[in-house]
């Protein structure tokens, strides 16, 4: 969907945002509003970290990856075999266990347990290979709709089967004139003469599950203009289900195209308001954005304790692959991105869960609570499918032409990881979404940005000078600060020089949302080591922070040079310069200090 689509649609509901507790007492506000680390420094029990799992947390953690172990892994090749009753099994499996109806509301069959359970779960299905994909469409995109917008009997009627595995669920909005530009889709709906049913004509492309789904939400305009969901049964008059997609990755998973003629669908199929579709296409993304990168994430753990285990056994001139200094090198920066993409997605999922304050089972409070935070759910979302094909590449570049066969494993898990960065909105689209909705909430006056972006201006004259000796990470949080600063300043000086003309300027956008999520990853990996006191946590911090400068560098710079001229754009840069100066760090004994302590510790136990 693009991002001026997602951009209308945030706006709309935003006024329907039900005050939800958890927030600044009184306010009605979140204490801590979705995007608000752009323009303050969090305080740490703010930032929920892995280490803060509760007991049933990590039972439920451990229960998954047995299922993985136990129940997929036989049937793994009938899974990327396509086999759709061993899909449908398995689901029926997760179903009994309880982890379909994670964010189903008990009232009708779920559990309606907490964002970070749900992080775990989604986590820890990752290296269930396409079935993942299957799980992923059938409780996120197929399920939520129904979740946050449908009626009371809607829901009686559906959530129980869909909780339980026994009904399956896909989504379809793609088409084939319209993916990112969702809103220009063509499919329509046609209200019957004797008003009874809508009749609905388009194609629908790419639609997961699709081959054995028993409901699909479809969204189409009625008459031609009103953007509105439906509730699709498998066997409504006038669906056809087209042949399976043949795909660069995920090949286990079902893809088809479906070509709706007059498909009758009674009116009472309807799923929320007629013309406010598009609220409930783009409100089930957020929820799909942050469990896709809780997949990724699952990846990326694994795919270092594989480049351990292959470099300690493998032998090239007289040693192992794994004493060679550059392959410790690569392993140890697969460990700063993993760090960093898990210290975003749990302090996402810690986010949603405080806002929710308990309330894990009221639809209306998780759909808001979820938007609230769509920015770091966007941002959780490049981070981790960007993270998790760097670190798939940098495995099979580690196993030179071992990864490059089948036979490793290695090679599906490559084109597997390629979708990531192209569903639940392209990694393009969630980049020029991460600062549209910052200003749109600066509008709506859900975030001063304005106050902060001046005092940026102000502290670029008069920077922190570095921290000689201070507590542990004391200098990585003054880095933190400073990229802060220079992000308030590339974007407020972007801002004021483009207006409403800044839409035009993607790059510049695209600019400012990598800062943003350099600053998110950055804060986010410092705080949690701070928390923990890990040394090896704060090691990979240390190299989250330094990779994160060197890219706000070259980003503000950039933006700078772009928006400013003459004098000011010479003012400004050297600002940025004197503000964003560090003592050098030997980043080379750094990363061979983080390799040497993960393989001390047989992987990624971090
Ligand atoms: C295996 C698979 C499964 C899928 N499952 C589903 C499903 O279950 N349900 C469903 O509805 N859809 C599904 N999709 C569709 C998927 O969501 C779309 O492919 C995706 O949204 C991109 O749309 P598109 O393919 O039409 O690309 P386009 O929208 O044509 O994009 C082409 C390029 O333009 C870029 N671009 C787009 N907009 C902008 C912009 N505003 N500014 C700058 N660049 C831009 C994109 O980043 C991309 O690089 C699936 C796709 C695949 C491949």
């Amino acid at each position: 969907m693009t991002e001026v689509s997602e951009r209308a649609t945030a706006a709309e509901s935003d006024a329907g945002t039900p005050a939800a507790s958890g927030g600044a007492a009184g306010s009605g506000r979140p204490a801590v509003p979705g995007g608000a680390f752009v323009v303050r420094a969090a305080e740490p029990p703010d930032v929920f970290t892995p280490e803060r799992l509760d007991e049933t947390q990590r039972a439920i953690r451990d229960a998954v990856r047995e299922f993985v172990t136990h129940s997929v892994a036989p049937r793994q090749e009938a899974v990327e075999a396509r086999d759709y009753g061993v899909h449908r099994a398995l689901l029926a499996e997760l179903g009994e266990q309880g982890y379909l109806g994670v964010d189903v509301p008990e009232a009708y069959g779920g559990a309606g347990l907490d964002k970070v359970t749900s992080l775990l779960v989604s986590e820890g299905l990752a290296e269930a290979g396409s079935l993942a994909v299957t799980y992923g469409a059938h409780v996120g995109i197929g399920t939520l709709p129904l979740v946050f917008f449908g009626t009371d009997e809607q829901r009686q009627r559906w959530l129980p089967g869909l909780a339980d595995g026994s009904i399956v669920a896909a989504y379809a909005l793609t088409e084939p004139g319209a993916g990112s530009d969702a809103q220009g889709i063509r499919a329509r709906a046609d209200l019957s003469e004797d008003g009874t049913h809508y009749l609905l004509n388009g194609t629908k492309q790419f639609i997961t599950n699709a081959g054995f789904a028993d409901l699909f939400t479809v969204y189409a305009k009625v008459g031609g203009e009103q953007f509105t969901a439906f509730l699709v049964p498998r066997d409504t008059p006038g669906l056809t289900i087209e042949a399976e997609e043949h795909k660069l990755g995920v090949r286990g998973s079902s893809t088809c195209a479906l070509t709706l003629t007059d498909a009758r669908v009674p009116v009472e199929n309807v799923l929320g308001e007629i013309g406010r579709g598009h609220i409930v296409a783009f409100n089930v993304l957020n929820v799909g954005r942050f469990k896709l990168a809780a997949g990724c994430l699952g990846g990326m753990r694994p795919t270092i304790d594989r480049a351990i285990a292959y470099a300690t056994d493998r032998r090239l001139f007289g040693q192992r692959l794994l004493d060679l200094p550059l392959t410790r090198e690569r392993i140890a920066t697969m460990a700063e991105r993993t760090f960093a993409v898990e210290s975003v997605t749990y302090r996402s999922a810690g986010l949603i869960d405080t806002l929710l304050a308990g309330a894990h089972g009221e639809p209306e409070r998780a759909r808001a609570a979820l938007e609230e935070y769509a920015i770091e759910c966007s941002i959780a979302k490049v981070l981790a499918s960007d993270g998790l094909n760097v670190v798939v590449d940098d495995l099979l570049q580690l196993m030179g032409g071992y990864g490059y066969v089948e036979d490793s494993g290695v090679a599906g898990l490559y084109r597997d990881a390629r979708i990531h960065r192209i569903w639940e909105g392209t990694n393009e689209v969630n980049r020029l979404l991460v600062p549209g909705m910052l200003l749109r909430r600066a509008m709506r006056g859900r975030l001063d940005l304005l106050g902060p972006a001046k005092r940026a201006a102000d502290a670029l004259l008069a920077p922190e000078p570095p921290v000689e000796d201070g507590a542990p990470l004391e200098e990585e949080l003054r880095q933190v600060r400073a990229m802060r600063t220079a992000l308030l300043v590339a974007a407020g000086a972007a801002v004021q020089r483009y207006g409403e003309r800044l839409e035009d300027e993607q790059e510049v956008l695209y600019r400012v949302a990598d800062l943003a999520i350099a600053l998110f990853a950055a804060e986010s990996s410092v705080l949690r080591a701070r928390a923990s006191g890990d040394a090896l946590q704060a090691d990979l911090a240390r190299l989250v922070v330094a990779s994160s400068m060197a890219a706000v560098e070259r980003g503000t710079a950039e933006v700078a040079a772009r928006v400013q001229e003459g004098d000011d754009r010479r003012m400004v840069l050297a600002g940025l310069r004197r503000l964003l100066r560090r003592e050098p760090v030997d980043l080379v004994a750094l990363r061979r200090s983080v390799a040497a302590e993960l393989v001390n510790r047989g992987g990624y136990r971090v």
